[in-house]
């Protein structure tokens, strides 16, 4: 009998590959165990086995597999099985799902190793570079291929590698290495020779000409008889006030001995088991409402007020699944904003919390797997972002998702494009463990699964401590310029507000959005603005840095003195990003705290908290920010909250626009007055009379979903009806042009009026690519496999088409 696994390999392939195994490695190997497997002509892929069978692959003769990587399986049935819900959903490859579901540190890489031939050739034929490289390998056995750019001081160094081949000068090997490395902790202790009394004495005798020597010594005996543990060489350097030199000088000289122990990146170093909060009267009969709902809904939607306490609601989910011996998941949409809640959940729960951190490396990242995987003490509640869906969980109670109407939760680019929320519900349901959405602006999508009765419902609409909603105002810009009663883009009515709350002492957080209006350059004279040489953008002004930058592909150049097109040296700024808010800020308020916190401001692992702390410690008084303003932040001491424009985001062209507009604002106010006194909300626009606008400043969410829901109903947008995004790109217009239309009609062909488009997108073109969507929708009674076993067959055909081959299609289920 002969034996085969198919094998998924982390790149785009419509089936999975099948290779040749012995009967011994068909005994030792399970499903989810990484193998070393060949692939094409000379390339190397960690593969996951995906299964074990008997039949060998009819159209092809399967290859053996270079190695088995695993003992045991790093991937479990439970993820197998998501993955391919996810790679069938959302319409990618499982090769698309293992790349974005495992730390890139499990996916071995292929390195091009260069060696000298054994055989001996005649150098006279070798051309200068080509010498240097032969020469090079008779000091060194091996070369990559970074080694030999930086020998020769050149990038491109594969003509050269080629020639060397063809002269049989080296051979290339392909080799397979491990990139994670455990972090290694380094201790001293005293060489054994010193365990005797007269020999320490001796040594003590000895080192008394050598006084910061002795001291390390005697540092060692208290430390380590303070603690009776190990000692760390950094904390020895420490206490004795030694430096690494004197310490290094010790263990030469034999006199301390170092070894190292593999610690966890990933560590807690706080009080933990602090008491979870008693809830008050109406968060507790909120947790009674979800338990009960949980008997027949697996997936309830809390929706709570800001500030209610949901958090704490959550806390005692939380507890109760752990004492039923259960993992928690505790998904957020983006972690690094949320340290506070970090901590907070860290003081209840100790080392058990494991953070799934964006900004973690990807050795951190495989610890919190591997503490997961084996159901470790230290890992029995997750707290992550989107990706965290994909840790190996074997026992989930409960899933929290938290602020389940934000966008982040989708993936975007690239595949697979799936959202956290949603195939967190399928994880629930794959462990039977319960699911938790909770928000005070829930999404359309899942307010309208709790009302058509398929999620359970319960809502908190008390703050905690009874403290009032936010007073919300609108402020009329248009009648301000009027009446002249603007300065720069701040109102009396803002100005105002701000004097009086930093007399009381108060903060301020002022949000401005960051799409669509950052600053663009405007030349006064000829009306001409500096445009991105590879998109269809304009160039965005940071004055920071002086320059100019496309956020579409990063292209950046120096700040103009004069206009491109005319040369006259009359620049306007047109529109107003975060930059120039604090800018005006700071004038207006110069003996005030101003900082700003948006991308530029927060990058590096650390950027949010070192804000969010100086925020918390009142160490700033106005705080400039775009969204991440609205994320989870609770301070005590923000009284006023002033929303700049309200209106570039209420115009953005986008269906969700409003939705989207309401929730941020309902966010960012809710920052403002979180413990006793009430808060108060300013925002600007000209349009004071739109309805969003009403109903933010009235806290209605009822009735915006309501009409909201109407014009959904109306246009046949989700969630009424479902719907996929099909984009084709390509650096030709008229080839795109020509796909896309030949795309529409196939699909109008199937879907008749529900197929809108091609349209180009408001961006028509990003990095040289131009686009074109084409939306299909999808009415709840249409099977939605067959639908998309439709689209797929008409893109087969596309790509059957010569002059098409070269377009990309990028399928999108349930875009945002
Ligand atoms: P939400 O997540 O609904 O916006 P939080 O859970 O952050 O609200 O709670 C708001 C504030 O109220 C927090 O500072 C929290 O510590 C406090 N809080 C909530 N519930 C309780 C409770 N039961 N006892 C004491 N403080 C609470
Ligand atoms: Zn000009
Ligand atoms: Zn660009």
């Amino acid at each position: 009998m002969r034996y085969f696994i198919d094998v998924i390999i982390p790149i785009p392939l419509k089936k999975l590959f099948t290779y040749s195994i012995t009967a011994s490695e068909s005994q030792f190997l399970s499903e989810g165990m990484r193998v070393a497997v060949p692939f094409g002509k000379s390339k190397i892929y960690t593969g996951i086995v995906f299964k074990i069978h008997n039949d060998a692959p009819t159209a092809y003769e399967a290859k053996d597999i270079h190695q088995i990587l695993d003992e045991t399986p790093i991937v479990n049935q439970k993820q197998l099985q998501l993955w391919q819900w996810i790679s069938s959903y959302y319409m990618c490859t499982l090769g698309d799902v293992m790349r974005a579901a495992l730390p890139s540190a499990f996916i071995l890489e292929s390195e091009t190793v260069i060696t000298k031939n054994k055989k001996t050739i005649d150098e006279s034929v070798l051309k200068d570079d080509e010498f240097l490289i032969y020469e090079a390998l008779h000091h060194q056995s091996s070369l990559k291929i970074h080694d030999i750019s930086n020998i020769l001081d050149k990038k491109n160094v594969l003509p050269i590698i080629k020639r060397l081949i063809e002269k049989e000068a080296i051979t290339v090997e392909e080799e397979v290495y491990e990139k994670y490395k455990p972090k290694l902790v380094r201790y001293v202790k005293l060489h054994a020779n010193f365990s005797t009394e007269s020999a320490l004495q001796k040594l003590l005798d000895d080192l008394s000409r050598a006084p910061k020597q002795r001291d390390v010594v005697m540092t060692l005996f208290s430390v380590s008889a303070k603690t009776k543990k190990p000692v760390k060489v950094s904390d020895l350097s420490q206490e004795s006030h030694a430096s690494a030199a004197i310490i290094k000088t010790l263990i030469d000289k034999g006199v301390l001995e170092e070894y190292y122990i593999q610690t966890d990146r990933v560590q807690y170093s706080g009080d933990d088991n602090e008491a979870t909060k008693n809830l008050n009267t109406y968060q507790k009969s909120a947790l009674s409402e979800i338990k009960k709902s949980f008997e027949n809904h697996a997936v309830t939607l809390l929706h709570g007020v800001t500030s209610s306490g949901k958090t704490e609601v959550y806390v005692k989910l939380i507890e109760e699944a752990l004492s039923k011996g259960k993992q928690a998941l505790y998904l957020l949409p983006e972690i690094a904003l949320t340290t506070q809640l970090v901590t907070r959940l860290q003081n209840y729960f100790g080392e058990q919390v494991a953070v799934f951190h964006s900004k973690y490396s990807s050795q951190e990242r495989v610890e919190v797997w591997n503490n997961v995987l084996r159901n470790s003490a230290k890992a029995q509640i997750v707290l992550g972002a989107r990706s965290s869906v994909f840790l190996p969980f074997d026992n989930l109670g409960l899933i929290v998702v938290d602020e389940e109407h934000e966008q982040s939760f989708k993936q975007f680019d690239p595949a697979p494009r799936y959202h956290a929320r949603d195939t967190a519900v399928v994880l629930g349901h794959m462990h039977g463990a319960k699911v938790l959405l909770g928000s005070a602006t829930p999404s359309l999508e899942s307010y309208f699964n709790a009302k058509q009765n398929k999620y359970g419902f319960v809502e908190l609409m008390q703050r905690y401590n009874d403290v009032l909603m936010p007073d919300i105002e609108l402020v009329d810009i248009k009648d301000k310029l009027k009446k002249k009663r603007m300065k720069g883009h701040f109102s009396d009515r803002l100005l105002e507000e701000m004097t009086e709350t930093l007399k009381a002492g108060h903060q301020i957080i002022l949000f401005q959005n960051r799409r669509g209006f950052s600053p663009i350059i405007e030349c006064k004279t000829c009306g001409h603005s500096p445009q991105c040489p590879n998109c269809d953008v304009s160039l965005t002004y940071h004055q920071y840095r002086n320059q100019l930058r496309c956020h579409y592909c990063g292209y950046h150049a120096a700040m103009l003195q004069d206009c491109m097109a005319c040369g006259s040296q009359d620049l306007d700024n047109k529109g107003f990003g975060t930059e120039q808010i604090e800018e005006e800020v700071k004038q207006l308020f110069p003996d005030n705290k101003v900082a700003r916190m948006d991308l530029d401001t927060t990058r590096g692992k650390y950027g949010y908290e070192k804000i969010i702390t100086a925020l918390e410690q009142q160490e700033i008084d106005i705080l400039v920010g775009t969204q991440m303003l609205t994320k989870g932040l609770d301070f005590r001491n923000v009284k006023l909250v002033g929303i700049m424009n309200a209106d570039n985001m209420l115009n953005f062209p986008d269906f969700r626009a409003h939705e989207r507009s309401f929730q941020l604002m309902l966010q960012v106010a809710g920052r403002a007055g979180r413990t006793d006194e009430r808060g108060k909300v300013l925002i600007q626009t000209y349009n004071p009379h739109h309805n969003i606008l009403q109903q933010v400043s009235t806290n209605n969410y009822v009735e915006m979903f309501n009409e909201q829901m109407n014009d959904r109903y109306n246009f046949k947008y989700p969630p009424v009806f479902k719907q996929i995004k099909i984009t084709l790109k390509h650096k030709d217009y008229n080839r795109v042009e020509a796909a896309s239309v030949w795309f529409a009609k196939s699909l109008r062909q199937v879907f008749t009026e529900h197929v809108l488009g091609p349209e180009s997108p408001p961006i028509a073109r990003i990095r040289n690519q131009f686009h074109k969507n084409i939306l299909v929708k999808i009415p709840k009674q249409q099977s939605l496999a067959k639908t998309k076993e439709a689209i797929i067959k008409i893109n087969n055909s596309f790509f059957s088409i010569k002059d098409f081959r070269s377009v990309r299609v990028i399928l999108d289920v349930d875009n945002f």
